[in-house]
């Protein structure tokens, strides 16, 4: 089931649907791409045609920001919000589970570094047999380690859409695997950033935190929020 939200189809799954749906698709004798869609996302993919088909023709697009959830509900549509975060971190720990080959690409060297080593600590078993900071120029230099490294599970963390273009541009390239763009997830798993309080991400209020504790991230992010209600509000061709 997925429900169209300014023309982009987003699927409806509860957490644990979502995950079940990525591990068939890990499945699949094909490469996968998971995209964790927010306000800024459909931004780009209204001003950006090759971004929009890139998500169009993504295998999976999970609601991440709270953005999301809330202009599907003013269209009447109840969806659980998947961050992104918690989902590639559930990915993480049913790979570590089945010793499934893990690859992780993206952040400052240092940071990708310490979140590797905190999921290890973490979750035994965990298999990560490839990982890479994420500020190199030459995607095929990467897409040949990875297609060595031959992970099922290859989480990116480019920021979007860089993240989602390196993904796209690996479809045709790696053996099967699911690849999910992750944004900011390494910067939370190697501790640089602190995510909000559990309470504040039950009641749906981690921008809340967030826009406290990163106020340049809430001057980039805000003032788009009110007009991407607005618009998805007003979309007529979403049915
Ligand atoms: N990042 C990267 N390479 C780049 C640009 C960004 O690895 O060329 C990393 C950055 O270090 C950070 C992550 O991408 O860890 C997410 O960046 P940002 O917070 O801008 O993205 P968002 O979470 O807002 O999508």
């Amino acid at each position: 089931m997925s429900i169209k939200l300014l023309g982009i189809e987003i699927d409806e799954f509860d957490f644990k649907g979502s995950i079940k749906r990525a591990f068939e698709l890990m499945g699949e004798d094909k490469v996968s791409q998971v995209v964790t869609i927010n306000p800024e996302m459909f931004g780009e993919a209204e001003v950006n045609p090759e971004f929009k088909r890139i998500v169009d023709e993504a295998e999976m697009v999970i609601p991440d920001g709270v953005g999301v959830k809330i202009a599907l509900k003013l269209k009447g549509h109840n969806v659980a919000r998947i961050p992104g975060v918690d989902f590639a971190k559930k990915m993480l720990e049913e790979c570590a589970f089945t010793g499934e080959r893990v690859a992780i690409i993206g952040s400052k060297e240092e940071v990708v570094q310490k979140a590797v080593n905190n999921l290890k600590n973490e979750l035994k078993g965990l298999n990560i047999v490839y990982s890479h900071n994420g500020y190199f120029s030459d995607n095929n230099a990467i897409y040949n380690e990875l297609k060595e490294a031959n992970a099922k599970l290859v989480l990116v963390a480019l920021g979007s859409p860089k993240q989602e273009y390196f993904i796209y541009g690996a479809k045709k390239i790696l053996p099967p695997c699911i690849m999910v763009g992750i944004g900011g997830s390494l910067d939370v798993w190697s501790g640089e950033v602190k995510r909000a309080p559990e309470i504040y991400q039950k009641l749906g209020l981690e921008w809340l935190y967030r826009t406290v504790s990163q106020p340049e991230r809430f001057k980039r992010i805000f003032p788009a929020l009110p007009l991407f209600l607005w618009k998805s509000f007003k979309y007529k061709e979403d049915k």
